[in-house]
């Protein structure tokens, strides 16, 4: 049987491909035996890890890629990186080490949980994101609620995005509850984002009691943080929500930047 093939079966398609490249290299440099087989299967498991991370952060479904490196800590002064190395590591999943993440709008909140869920995957975890709203939506007008629960349930990490952003209909708490229930069971994390302080989520979903039960759940095991501050959105002191400005209410037409500033501040207000 040829090489080639040989190689083939094993699925060491990575080792095909670079095999003949480095052949060369090798008598050139004179490399031992055990080198020349050590470089490579370095390269297959190289190539194979950096297809897993591939293929499993498109699972995950990111709104946009996001990690802590470029996470500005310096714009975020009330938050220290070491607060967060702790849901970074393999912890985060072995722990159960959920995190419900409050602030205002443009504060980072979303950042931070995709750069959690995206270390988990190169951590070996599979993660998925999702905003509580398309979940709720999704859940509630599943036929067959078990299968519609799985990816959601499944993944070793849920970031569900933007808890409170709006009044979720009848039965929200119940599907929410549902799928929050079904991974503390599990010993899964999740990791939430809110506007809204943790006791204004009962209101929100129509369900004080299961309000409660959800956050008791998180919690258990998870921590909560909560942002103040301005947001990094709006940085350049285009507009700051906390402080009037002296010419607020006058809008100078003729700067682009202030249009782009009007979308969003409309955004950061939900009204857009
Ligand atoms: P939130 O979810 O709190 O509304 P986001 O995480 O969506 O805010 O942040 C808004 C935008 O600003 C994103 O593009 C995000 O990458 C960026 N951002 C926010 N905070 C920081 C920060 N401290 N360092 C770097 N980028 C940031
Ligand atoms: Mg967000």
């Amino acid at each position: 049987m040829s090489l080639e093939i040989l190689l083939k079966r094993l699925g060491l398609s990575t080792v095909a491909r670079v095999l003949t490249d480095l052949i060369p290299v090798a008598e050139r440099e004179d490399w031992s035996y055990a080198q020349f087989l050590e470089r490579l299967l370095s390269e297959e498991v190289a190539h194979r890890a950096e297809n897993r991370v591939a293929t499993q952060v498109a699972k995950a479904k990111f709104p946009f890629a996001a990690t802590i490196e470029t996470f500005d800590f310096t714009f975020r002064s009330d938050l220290k990186r070491q607060m967060l190395g702790r849901f970074l590591g393999p912890e985060l999943v072995s722990d159960n080490r959920s995190l419900i993440l409050e602030g205002p709008p443009g504060t980072g909140k979303t950042h931070l949980c995709v750069s959690i869920a995206y270390k988990a995957i190169q951590n070996g975890f599979a993660a998925r994101f999702i905003t509580a709203a398309a979940l709720i939506n999704e859940l509630k007008i599943a036929h067959d609620l078990n299968a519609a629960l799985k990816p959601y349930t499944q993944p070793h990490v849920l970031v569900i995005d933007e808890m409170g952003y709006l009044g979720y209909g009848p039965g929200a708490a119940d599907v929410l509850f549902q799928v929050v229930d079904q991974r503390y069971q599990q010993g899964k994390p999740i990791l939430f984002t809110t506007n809204k302080p943790l006791r204004q989520w009962g209101r929100g979903l129509h369900d004080e009691e299961l309000a409660r039960a959800i956050i008791d759940r998180t919690l258990h095991y998870g921590e909560y943080l909560k942002f103040t501050g301005s947001s990094y959105r709006l940085k350049g002191a285009k507009f700051d929500f906390d402080r009037p400005s002296p010419n607020e209410g006058t809008l100078p037409s003729e700067n682009a930047e202030t249009h782009k500033t009007d979308l969003t501040t409309s955004k950061a207000l939900g009204i857009q």
